[in-house]
């Protein structure tokens, strides 16, 4: 400011409303100097002009016309940004109705300003102390704002006025809610501020009020139709010499940290309906931990029961497209094409299996199981091993031997607990076999049949007994490597084709099976993971619902901090940020479910499996939820004219 620089200026402004046809002129042709260290009141009944005068000295509002200089400079000439800083540096507001912010205390109100110059919080906190002692506060500093009486209020709010070194103090009716004891109090503050050299503008309808400034300017509809000096005390010295031009410095958007922390302070005020709000997210991040939890879980267990009966495998079935049918009899594969097959190289065994059901009996107990006919090789192609007893050999097969190799299922049905079955003969269509050994349980195959429901005997032996002809349900073929399987399953395919001269069996290696079972299982998870995703959505547009509700609650608190210096850009951050933790917070509470979710359902038999990405999926996501669903409310926040928000009661 260059000394002969007024600190304000007004030239000619006018300030006009149009409502619909009609036009308000809330202010015409204002011209007006005020100095540096000046006490005016600025006085005029309701509806004169008051307000919009004040909102036009603070830089919250703009004149219809005219011009106004502050320490020379032109204010139209600044944008948003420079005005804020403006704001930050020059005026401090006070208000009628104090417009502390309830969830903070009165050290917190008035250090909040402090936010917006960067000013760190340990050095803010001091600061603030320090003002509220001067105004008599000290003992009232960690009360909230309910807990202090009007006139205690309001000299937080001057304090608040004045933490950020304003060289001007713009009051409207700073007395008007106060008894008149209170109200004596404060224009006694605000003239001991004023005799430090802080400017004071102090506006009021009341004439007894106004007479104890110096200088008293009446409007009346949007006129000065009076201004006069009558010094009632001295006017201070000058006592700032930096230019305001220095002063127009715009700091960066206030810190994520602080942010953070200004979210969680309106959070916690909210905690019930924030927590509802988060149970969209909550639900929608845990059903895709847990549902993708089940769906890798059932894969693994699938994918773990194929790897236990072996890769190496390759089974042969009738069927294919000229499948002929006898009598219920599937008359295609037959022992000799096993026996070709044998002949393949890298061919180590072959198994032909043929099955039924049939009812067992021993003792008094009745049992309908599984009756396979086999051969030898099919307990080495299966691997599968005896809790008693002993296979039965080549020479039961050829001697068509009436023994039986048993289940672990048909054990637990035929004999009690202390029984011991080997050597005892079991009832099967009349015939008695002798049991001659116990399988281990093996547990559900693939398909979730029950792999231990059966007793195996010769193949030979079933076909007299059961089946009459010697038609297979099925040939097993054990490669030598996994390698292998591939080349195996073609020829196989190939000699079979050869030997019918048509295509009327099924080669399958387990290999083949995985990759059916894998692609099922990848749809399954990934229709599970689009239901969860959907959750998350809807849990999104609640969040959206919520920030846009705490916009329109907090149009106040919003209108304050853009009064006392933020910039648009601090509250888009302030409130992108809110809703980011919001979402945050649902993120991993919902992991947390999700997996607890998963560990308990696990706990009943369920398969799950424990994986990171779904968890780093659905937390990403959240975040991804907060920034997009949060950011239509944040720039509703950033865009509200304090003007209009403060005026709200
Ligand atoms: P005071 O503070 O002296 O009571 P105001 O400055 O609030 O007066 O208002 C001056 C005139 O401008 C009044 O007639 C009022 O109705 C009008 N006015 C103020 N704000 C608005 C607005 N946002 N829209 C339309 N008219 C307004
Ligand atoms: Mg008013």
């Amino acid at each position: 400011m260059v000394a002969s620089d007024p600190l304000i200026q007004l030239d000619n402004i006018s300030r006009s409303y149009s409502l619909g046809e009609i036009t308000v002129n809330a202010l015409s042709d204002v011209s007006l100097t005020i100095e540096q260290g000046e006490f005016v009141a600025i006085m005029g009944q309701s509806g004169s002009g008051k307000s919009t005068l004040m909102n036009i000295l603070g830089c919250l509002d703009k004149p219809t016309a005219g011009c106004y200089r502050v320490g020379g400079i032109d204010v139209a000439k600044l944008n948003n940004d420079e005005l804020s800083a403006l704001r930050l540096s020059t005026f401090g507001f006070v208000f009628q109705r104090y417009q502390l912010l309830a969830n903070y205390n009165a050290w917190e109100n008035v250090a909040m300003p402090g936010i917006y110059r960067q000013l760190p919080r340990n050095e803010r906190q001091p600061h603030a102390m320090q003002l509220l002692a001067q105004l008599g506060m000290a003992e009232r500093a960690e009360h909230k704002p309910s807990e202090l009486s009007g006139g205690q209020q309001q000299r937080v709010s001057i304090a608040r006025a004045l933490v950020n070194g304003a060289e001007v103090i713009l009051a409207d009716e700073p007395t008007g809610a106060l008894d008149s004891n209170s109200g004596a109090q404060v224009l006694e503050l605000l003239r001991e501020f004023n005799q430090q050299g802080v400017t004071v503008i102090l506006i009021t309808h009341d004439k007894e009020i106004a007479q104890q400034a110096n200088r008293v300017i009446s409007l009346k509809d949007g006129l000065v139709i009076d201004d006069h000096t009558e010094l009632k005390y001295p006017t201070p010295k000058q006592h700032s010499d930096t230019p305001v031009r220095n002063r127009i410095k715009v700091f960066p958007n206030i810190s994520v940290f602080e942010s953070i922390r200004i979210a969680a302070a309106s959070l916690r005020v909210n905690l019930f309906r924030t927590l509802l709000t988060l149970l969209g997210i909550i639900i929608g991040v845990a059903s895709v931990v847990l549902m993708i939890a089940i769906g890798e879980g059932g894969k693994a267990e699938v994918l773990g029961r194929i790897e236990s009966i072996g890769t190496n495998l390759i089974s042969v079935r009738p069927g294919g497209a000229n499948l002929r049918r006898g009598s219920g009899d599937i008359a295609t594969l037959t022992l000799d094409d096993a026996a070709a097959i044998a002949q393949i190289p890298g061919v180590v065994a072959v198994a032909p299996e043929r099955s039924t059901r049939a009812t067992l009996r021993f003792g008094g107990n009745d049992y309908s199981g599984g009756i396979k006919g086999a051969t030898p090789e099919y307990f080495s192609v299966r691997d599968w091993q005896l809790s008693q007893g002993i296979f039965f050999n080549q020479k039961d097969v050829d001697q068509f031997a009436s023994v039986m190799v048993i289940g672990a299922t048909i054990r637990d049905n035929l004999f009690t607990a202390s029984e011991d079955p080997i050597g005892r003969y079991v009832l099967v269509n009349s015939t008695p076999y002798q049991v001659i050994g116990v399988l281990q349980a093996k547990g559900a195959d693939p398909m979730g049949g029950d792999m231990d429901d059966e007793v195996l005997i010769p193949i030979t032996t079933a076909r007299l007994k059961f089946f009459g002809r010697d038609y297979l349900s099925t040939i097993t073929v054990k490669a030598e490597t996994t390698e292998d399987v591939t080349r195996l399953e073609q020829e196989v395919e190939d000699l079979l084709l050869a030997r019918h001269s048509e295509e009327d069996v099924m080669v399958r290696s387990t290999e083949s099976l995985v990759e059916t079972v894998t692609e099922a299982q990848n749809t399954l998870t990934l229709l599970l993971g689009s239901i969860a995703a959907i959750s998350l959505f809807v849990g999104g547009i609640g969040v959206m619902n919520i920030m846009l509700v705490n916009v329109s609650e907090r149009r106040r608190e919003i209108g304050l901090r853009i009064a006392t210096g933020a910039k648009p850009g601090d509250i888009l951050r302030q409130f992108n940020i809110e809703a980011l933790v919001v979402c945050i917070c649902g993120g991993t509470l919902g992991i947390l479910a999700g997996f607890g979710g998963a560990f308990i359902i696990s706990y009943f038999g369920v398969a799950v499996a424990f994986t990171a990405l779904p968890a780093l999926l659905a937390f990403a996501t959240s975040i991804m939820v907060g920034l997009i669903f949060g950011y239509i409310p944040a720039r509703k926040a950033a865009s509200l004219s304090p003007i209009t928000a403060l005026a709200e009661e």
